[in-house]
């Protein structure tokens, strides 16, 4: 046991930092907060703060500093490092582990990096978050793979299209789980595919990485991941701090994103050598904090164990959806099928006729002390789709929003769970929404 006292989903309420805050309501009552917005940011545990206090009086600047803090420093940083390609069961010898600041920062560094050109072809998908889509959409030709009825992706499709654009495809770039629906994709089929055809993978694991095992190195030979990308923020460490994996090849050669200190071995009047990757990636002065606070979360994720929490959250997610499709006003945009359940992290989105998302979520808040989020997640494409809308409303919708003269954009309300959430908050909020859903015209 790496931490002070036992870890488990029975406890894990006692290590979640700010859980006891309250919420003030419209009538300026202070209420107990639910937060079931984890999908955005999770809150920080207690490990994590006491690991980040604790480092605050090792603190130094890491590498070239020679002093004992520094020498202190700089091992908590590499070794934190060594965590995180553990947590991903990456080959840490062909591999690299470099921080960003977070995913978004990831996959515009990757796809910087690959060198890629306006001939050359990544697929994404229709489910992609921006920050999965809109990078690749300015380095190269970007096709997305289509979506099934019930919002999943078209495997059948991303096929066909690597068929058809043959050995064009760079890159298939996926997300391992949506914000918007919480359907988890069979990355490994996917990436067993890509290389079929010539293409490497990309895993966006933002939201994967919190809900399921990762394993890069894949079950049996050619689904293997070869890039994936994760935000601290969203497994339960602050904000600041991102990772992407991918072979160390692929960095050693060509310049880095950005250049300056750390990145090189030696510079003269009219030469630079360009030290390996990691450092190379990482110029300037590193977030040490950031790292080891990642790390620390990993080994509270670890020492709870992915099972645990994958069991909890199914049984969140379960019962939620059961109580939810109970209320005959309710819209869920995506399966409420129980046996694909498991293939889901708890993370839902719906919504009630005839009241809009923002107002819906403004009520929630404001009558219920209860976080979710409302609009489009930033995955506009797939939003529109499981709206249905046709591609004249979403011009008319775009011109509106160009020429101000929309207030409020099509949209959804998502509850998303993390490991802590519990059923009695699950009960309060569907009283909640109830209260509203019959006494809002
Ligand atoms: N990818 C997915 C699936 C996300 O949900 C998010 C954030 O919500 C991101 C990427 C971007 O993450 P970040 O804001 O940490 O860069």
């Amino acid at each position: 046991m790496i931490f002070k006292n036992k870890l488990s989903i029975d406890n894990i309420r006692k290590y979640i930092v700010g859980i006891d805050k309250k919420a003030v309501l419209r009538n300026g009552q202070k209420s107990r907060y639910i937060f079931f917005d984890n999908a955005a940011s999770t809150p920080v545990l207690l490990p994590v703060l006491e690991k980040v206090n604790e480092f605050l009086g090792w603190y130094s600047s890491i590498h070239r500093g020679t002093g004992y803090k520094s020498i202190i420093s700089t091992a908590a940083y590499e070794d934190s490092r060594k965590i995180i390609g553990d947590f991903l069961n990456l080959d840490m010898e062909k591999n690299t582990v470099i921080y960003v600041k977070n995913t978004t920062e990831a996959v515009n560094k990757l796809s910087y990096r690959l060198g890629l050109n306006k001939e050359d072809i990544a697929i994404v998908s229709l489910m992609e978050h921006h920050s999965n889509d809109l990078p690749w959409r300015s380095k190269c030709k970007t096709v997305h793979i289509n979506l099934l009825k019930d919002g999943s992706l078209d495997i059948k499709d991303l096929e066909n299209k690597l068929q058809s654009y043959n050995n064009k495809v760079k890159l298939v770039a996926i997300t391992g789980c949506s914000n918007v629906t919480g359907y988890i994709n069979d990355i490994h089929s996917i990436a067993a595919l890509s290389h079929r055809y010539g293409a490497r993978i990309f895993v966006d694991a933002a939201q994967l990485a919190p809900h399921r095992n990762i394993n890069m190195k894949g079950y049996n030979g050619d689904d293997y991941i070869d890039f994936l990308a994760i935000s601290a923020h969203k497994i339960y460490a602050p904000f600041g701090t991102g990772v992407l994996v991918g072979p160390k090849a692929v960095f050693q050669n060509g310049e880095p994103e950005y250049t300056g200190g750390g990145t090189v071995i030696s510079v003269s009047e009219h030469n630079v050598f360009y030290t390996a990757p990691p450092e190379k990636e990482e110029s300037g002065t590193p977030n040490v904090v950031g790292a080891i606070a990642l790390a620390t979360a990993i080994n509270v994720i670890k020492e709870i164990g992915m099972d645990k929490i994958i069991e909890h959250e199914i049984k969140l997610t379960e019962y939620f959806l059961d109580k939810l499709s109970l209320i005959p006003q309710i819209e869920i945009y995506s399966n409420t099928n129980k046996a694909l359940i498991p293939h889901m992290a708890g993370v839902i989105s719906f919504n009630v006729k005839h009241i809009s998302h923002s107002f819906l979520a403004s009520l929630l808040a404001h009558e219920g002390g209860i976080g979710v989020r409302n609009g489009c997640f930033c995955a506009h494409p797939y939003v529109h789709r499981l709206l249905n809308l046709s591609p004249r409303d979403i011009s008319r919708i775009q011109q509106d929003l160009i020429f101000g003269k929309l207030k409020d954009i099509p949209g959804l309300v998502r509850v998303s769970f993390g490991m802590y959430n519990t059923i009695e908050e699950i009960n309060i909020f569907i009283d909640v929404l109830k209260y509203i859903v019959e006494n809002i015209d």
